[in-house]
Formats: C-alpha cells, sequence, structure tokens
C-alpha cells in the first residue's frame, strides 16, 4: 500500500469536530440494518441476482453417470499395450444420451462419443486423433495411454446429496446453470427489498415539464431509479415533493408505510433542515451526520417508523456517491446477502491531485491502461458536487483517505472502479 493513501479511512475531520468518518457512518448503518426474511419461490429465469433463502442439496450426481471426455474408444485399461501397440476389433458405437448393453471383452474397444456412458466393460478412452484406424472395424493403440484416462466419473462435479449452495447465494449466471443442472425448476429466496423514494425542493421539474425562471430538472431521481435498478430491489418512485411541512410529513408517512427503504435526495442542507429534521424526528429515530467526506456531507439516517431511512444530500453527483459508498452495501445486505465489500485497485496517478489532510475525497477518475500496459488513472474533469458530466465520464473513484495531504504525478493511488471492462 503507497504510504500516503490508506484504503481505509482511519480518522476524524481534524477541521469539523462534529463529522464522523466514512468508516463511523458506515458502520452504524451496518449495524443498524434488519434483513428481510420473507421468502418466496420464483422459477429458475426469474432468480438472477436473488438470494437463495435455503440450501440447495443435489438430488442426483452431477455427471449423473459416468461418460467419456472424448470422442475416441472406450476398452479396458488392463487391456491397453505395456509397449509397442495392439490392434483392437470395434464391436459397438456409443452415443451421448445411449447406453450400450454388450461387455467390451479383451482385444475389444466401443468406438464412443463425448458425453457418452461408459459401456460395461471399459473405464478408459483413447482419443480418436491418437488411435490409428485399420479398416472399418478395426484400430491399433499404442502404449502411451494410461488407465482411466479420458473419463469424468458419475458424481466428480456433485455428488447426489451433497449441499451445492447454501442459503444466502447471491445468484449468478452460473449459479443457475449449476441448478438447472441438478434439475431445479424453481428456487426459494427472499422477497427483495422495496425502495420508495422521491426528492425535495421546490425548484424542481420532472422532465417532459416546462422548466420557469430558475426551476430546474430533477436528474436525482433518474439516477437514483438506474441506480436502484442495478441493485436489482423493487421500486416505488414517489416524483418530487414541495419544500412544504405537511406534504413532506405525509409522503414519509406514506413511504415509511409501502417500503422497507426510504430514500430522499435534497432538503438535508443546513437552512432546509430545520423543519425536515422536526418531522423526521418525531417519525421515526434519526442520525443527523455531517461525514468528512467530499462530496456529499451531510447524510441523515435512521428508522423512520419501520422503515429504514436514507436522506442524500441534494447535489447531483454527492447522491451518486453517497448511495454507491452508503445505500447500495445497505441493500445488498438487506436482500438477504452479506455486505459487499468492494473492489479497488492500484493504479499510477497521471497527474498530481492536490488534497489536505481531514476528509476523505472521492474523486471522479477515469480508470485506463496505459501503454506500457500499466492501470493509470487521472480525473474525469471538473470536480464540483453538482458536476454530473464529470460522474458520468468517470468509471472509477480515487479514493483520498483522511491523513492524505495530496498525491504527486506518477504516484500509486487506490481506486475503487465502477465497471469492470474499461
Ligand atoms: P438541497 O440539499 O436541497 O439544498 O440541494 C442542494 C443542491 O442540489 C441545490 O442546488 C439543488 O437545486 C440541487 N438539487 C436538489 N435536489 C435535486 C434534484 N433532485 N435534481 C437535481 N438537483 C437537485
Ligand atoms: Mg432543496
Amino acid at each position: 500500500m503507497p504510504k500516503k493513501v490508506k484504503s481505509q479511512p482511519s480518522c476524524m475531520d481534524a477541521s469539523d469536530a462534529h463529522s464522523i468518518s466514512v468508516k463511523q457512518a458506515r458502520d452504524a448503518i451496518r449495524r443498524t440494518l434488519v434483513a428481510v426474511r420473507q421468502q418466496q419461490l420464483v422459477p429458475i429465469r426469474d432468480a438472477l441476482g436473488r438470494v437463495l433463502a435455503e440450501d440447495c442439496i443435489s438430488p442426483i450426481d452431477v455427471p449423473s453417470h459416468t461418460n467419456s471426455a472424448m470422442d475416441g474408444y472406450a476398452l479396458n485399461g488392463t487391456d491397453l499395450p505395456v509397449e509397442g501397440v495392439r490392434n483392437y476389433r470395434v464391436v459397438a458405437t456409443a452415443l451421448a444420451g445411449q447406453t450400450v448393453d454388450m461387455v467390451c471383452g479383451p482385444g475389444q474397444c466401443i468406438r464412443i462419443m463425448t458425453g457418452a456412458p461408459m459401456p460395461p466393460g471399459t473405464d478408459t478412452v483413447v482419443m480418436q486423433e491418437q488411435a490409428e484406424k485399420l479398416g472399418d472395424a478395426r484400430v491399433r493403440i499404442d502404449s502411451r495411454h494410461r488407465v482411466g484416462q479420458n473419463v469424468r466419473q458419475a458424481g466428480e462435479d456433485i455428488p447426489k446429496g451433497s449441499r451445492a449452495f447454501e442459503s444466502g447465494r447471491l445468484l449468478r449466471a452460473a449459479d443457475l446453470g449449476v441448478l438447472a443442472s441438478l434439475g431445479f425448476a424453481e428456487l426459494r429466496v427472499y422477497r427483495r427489498p422495496r425502495v420508495a423514494f422521491f426528492s425535495t425542493g421546490d425548484e424542481l421539474r420532472s422532465v417532459g415539464d416546462v422548466l420557469a425562471e430558475g426551476e430546474i430538472f430533477d436528474s436525482n431521481r433518474y439516477s437514483l431509479h438506474a441506480m436502484l435498478e442495478e441493485a436489482g430491489v423493487d421500486i416505488i418512485d414517489m416524483g418530487v415533493v414541495r419544500d412544504d411541512r405537511s406534504a413532506l410529513e405525509a409522503a414519509f408517512r406514506e413511504a415509511s408505510s409501502m417500503a422497507d427503504v426510504v430514500i430522499t435526495s435534497g432538503g438535508v442542507s443546513v437552512g432546509e433542515a430545520d423543519y425536515t429534521r422536526e418531522i423526521l424526528d418525531k417519525l421515526g429515530k434519526m442520525s443527523f451526520w455531517t461525514i468528512a467526506m467530499k462530496p456529499g456531507r451531510p447524510l441523515t439516517f435512521g428508522r423512520l417508523r419501520d422503515a429504514m431511512f436514507f436522506g442524500l444530500p441534494g447535489n447531483p453527483v454527492a447522491v451518486m456517491l453517497t448511495f454507491r459508498q452508503f445505500v447500495r452495501p445497505a441493500l445488498a445486505y438487506l436482500a438477504g446477502g452479506d455486505w459487499p465489500t468492494p473492489l479497488v485497485v492500484e493504479a499510477r496517478a497521471e497527474t498530481a491531485l492536490k488534497k489536505r489532510p481531514g476528509r476523505f475525497e472521492f474523486v471522479r477518475g477515469v480508470l485506463s491502461y496505459d501503454d506500457r500496459n500499466r492501470l493509470t488513472v487521472c480525473p474525469s474533469g471538473a470536480q464540483g458536487s453538482g458536476v454530473l458530466t464529470s460522474m458520468s465520464r468517470a468509471n472509477c473513484f480515487i479514493l483520498l483517505a483522511e491523513d492524505c495531504d495530496g498525491v504527486a504525478e506518477g504516484e500509486t493511488v487506490v481506486v475503487e472502479p465502477f465497471a469492470i471492462t474499461l
């Protein structure tokens, strides 16, 4: 790990006695979460990204029968020549999906195709490229082979009765292939977390509306919606709520009655927070944090009646960053999985990065390979917390921990990629 950069935050913002660190916020959220426990049966085709609610015990062996891994000739391994060559009579053909009744005797072999069950009396396959064909019904085999070669044993991948997957497994494409190979048509999974969200602000208009002087389009609802879709949760979009006491209280009540998690953006910065804070305090148990991070300092977190509540900042980049750092892992946990550990990599800083110690900075960056095939990273553009274009250009965050006091050009930094391709 390079000297000035740590992947984990360690100290609090020296300049703000009331702020908490990124790690403290994350730990506090983690401690409060209670996973969704209701279960449902879903067809295997609908199970991608769902979390298993029970262990899957294999009802069969995989492969279900001992079979050939090659096209070639099956024979009894003890019948192979120890030296020189030997000729064999080809007495039958074994195809995938069929069984051969006849027993293969000494001096005999059976033409066999990949995946075909091993016929009685055989335990070894000589691949066709290594056998010399002598007319239609005879082959010559030399002494380079070993007993048992090119054969897949029944149950060698998954033995019958073994646990193929544990409860809590987040199902991926390969898992669904494995489960299909075991014959599972339906899977018992946890219900998805339900997330209700809305934007707050008198200046906001939804796309499709016409903007009046001083108004802006509500972009957070669309980036949030997209991030919730990526997170694989059930989404309840409640639109824009005015900066109005009774409208806000009604929205908080309605959201918390429908959802496991309520997310808002905007309205938590100083000045606006007053009555929002009052309503939230009345309806739930809240922490109003200033987090020693940039962007995205204010964050409200707590229980809103029976739901978890995240009050994200209003600035579009701060929304995306705080969602990724705090909400997304919380949703993964609520869904029944683990709190995910993000993938971080080291890269060479293409430019110097200015920073003062005290807070954790997430610099929007572009990660790429340089002409020497080294991972290299540079900022993706202006870093103001309202500048969404640099977020859109970015494929990673450059993580500058609290104690970092700047990065020199060429120095190694820790980077959290958003995507797996560059
Ligand atoms: P606030 O936290 O409500 O004071 O908002 C901080 C900044 O973010 C202000 O410039 C808002 O106009 C802007 N903002 C708040 N919510 C949204 C939104 N949903 N879409 C775009 N910008 C927003
Ligand atoms: Mg506002």
